[in-house]
């Protein structure tokens, strides 16, 4: 396959962006803006992606790359299998909301603001995934979608 047509095709994984996730969010000592997570992702990613990461989503109101990363996000859990990334939404943050990733080395106004989020966001377990292509959920242990999607292995966390 050439160069050109592995563009057109490319969907970057949720995989690939939990891990730049974990990554990211540590260096932002545990959370950061909306606004500002879905700026650094696309500088880091933009181009990588071909025209189905930028293609609209059927039904929602973002493109597929959007989609992954919040994918991806789901993908991160504490190594007692519990979620580990949370958004809450609010006007008062750019981008409309905070991301936190808990776990993480964090100073006091990361430690505020995670607690914050928490507190909306109770921290159960999740044994539920949903499909990026359709929107079906299904439990964690599901490998395919019955729409064909191939779910993702978790990775894990160490
Ligand atoms: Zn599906």
């Amino acid at each position: 396959m050439n160069a050109s047509a592995q563009k057109n095709k490319t969907v970057l994984s949720a995989v690939v962006y939990a891990k730049w996730l974990e990554a990211h969010l540590t260096e932002c000592g545990g959370w950061t803006t909306i606004g500002e997570l879905k700026r650094a992702c696309r500088q880091r990613f933009e181009r990588q992606w071909g025209k189905r990461d930028l293609e609209q989503m059927p039904k929602r109101n973002q493109q597929r790359w959007q989609n992954m990363l919040d994918w991806g996000k789901v993908l991160l859990r504490l190594p007692d299998g519990k979620k580990a990334c949370f958004t809450r939404h609010s006007k008062r943050f750019d981008g409309g909301g905070v991301v936190i990733l808990i776990g993480v080395k964090t100073d006091d106004k990361g430690k505020e603001i995670q607690d914050w989020v928490l507190k909306k966001t109770p921290r159960t377990p999740c044994f539920a995934k949903r499909c990026p292509e359709c929107g079906r959920w299904y439990n964690l242990n599901r490998k395919q979608c019955e729409c064909s999607h191939v779910f993702e292995v978790i990775p894990k966390r160490r």
